[in-house]
């Protein structure tokens, strides 16, 4: 995938982990957007602090880089306990998640990423100890197996997921609290550029901030990522400040369009068009067209293409609008104009 439009931290470097740690908002205060699930979040969490109880479990869903860890974060700093941090791909075993859910102290937060890709005994694990506080460990194997249970602390799970529709009935019951991250607008993501260049030390004028916010596809992990690449231009080409002439300059050179649409985004268009002529058309066969995985097109590339109306959703597939036509200089055909 290309880099800039789609930055993974799972391949970051250290020194772009560092950064993306150091510009992490870690107040409700400092958090941008979102403000119905920040008010809901405020209320719960500062009720909770009164009783000294431990929160009820909190569901995040929504495309990645759109707060979800950061907000995990947030709630652990608000409560004032600890936040440990994990992922269902990394969670494998039982015995992992036992380890750590005995090491919890009382009323912290436990963060799992990617939840919907628990493997179902973990999740069976997982349900007894949400519910109960409380978990069975095999001790021994063979003919001496017995089971023990384990009490443990109150926790708050925070679970993350950009597919709540992957989620099995019985685990997304246990979410008391429920809330789905929206993209953001341009507005917001230019104050999310200015505060994070604040942070960096680095100089940025108001339109320059929000030319980047433009192309950054309504998701401030990107805004970050395209702020850091033109800060690199900025010091090498330019005197260090970020003006609206080397972003525009920079972001160009990136191949980041008006819209923040990349290659594989105009790729997935123009093959809807030429290969399937317009007609809808299903997430597989789509992907086997481009080259990408099914999840990936449907978790990264199309919530952004359908927000900004590139394409629309129908019972029999994916088709592409009319916007999709002229954003890419194609004649719409009479079929569309009718
Ligand atoms: P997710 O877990 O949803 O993939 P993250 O919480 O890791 O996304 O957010 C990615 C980056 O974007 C973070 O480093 C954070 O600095 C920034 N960020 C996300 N949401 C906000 C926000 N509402 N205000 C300011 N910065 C944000």
């Amino acid at each position: 995938m290309p880099e800039f439009l789609h930055p993974d931290p799972d391949n970051f470097s250290d020194e772009e982990l560092f950064q993306e740690e150091k510009i992490r908002p870690q107040s409700f205060d400092d958090f941008a957007g979102q403000r119905k699930t920040l008010e809901n979040l405020e209320i719960f969490v500062a009720a909770t602090k009164n009783r000294g109880a431990a929160l009820d479990h909190v569901l995040l869903h929504g495309p990645p880089g759109l707060g979800k860890t950061t907000l995990a974060h947030i709630i652990a700093n608000e409560l004032g306990v600890s936040c440990k941090l994990t992922s269902g791909p990394v969670l494998d075993k039982p015995g992992s998640l036992a380890g750590l859910l005995t090491n919890l102290e009382e009323n912290d937060v436990l963060f799992i990423d990617e939840i919907h890709r628990l493997s179902p005994i973990v999740e069976e694990y997982l349900y007894s100890a949400m519910e109960d506080y409380k978990i069975d460990i095999m001790l021994e194997t063979g003919p001496n197996a017995r089971s023990v249970q384990i009490a443990l602390n109150p926790f708050t799970l925070i679970g993350a997921t950009t597919r709540s529709g992957m989620l099995t009935k019985p685990m997304l019951a246990r979410f008391g609290i429920q809330n789905r991250l929206e993209y953001y607008t341009t507005e917001l993501l230019s104050t999310i550029i200015e505060r994070s260049a604040r942070v960096l030390g680095v100089k940025i004028y108001k339109d320059a901030a929000f030319e980047i916010a433009k192309r950054s596809r309504g998701t401030p992990r990107i805004a970050n990522a395209l702020l850091r690449r033109v800060r690199d231009f900025a010091e090498i080409k330019g005197n260090g400040e970020i003006d609206i002439k080397i972003a525009k300059y920079a972001l160009d050179a990136l191949n980041v369009d008006e819209y923040g649409l990349d290659e594989m985004d105009n790729k997935i268009m123009r093959v809807m068009i030429e290969n399937f002529r317009g007609r809808p058309v299903g997430i597989s066969a789509l992907a086997t067209s481009i080259a990408e995985n099914p999840e990936t097109l449907e978790e990264v590339y199309e919530p952004f293409l359908i927000q900004e109306g590139f394409i629309i959703r129908t019972p029999r597939g994916r088709e592409v609008t009319e916007k999709a036509y002229k954003h890419l200089g194609i004649t719409v055909p009479k079929r569309l104009d009718e």
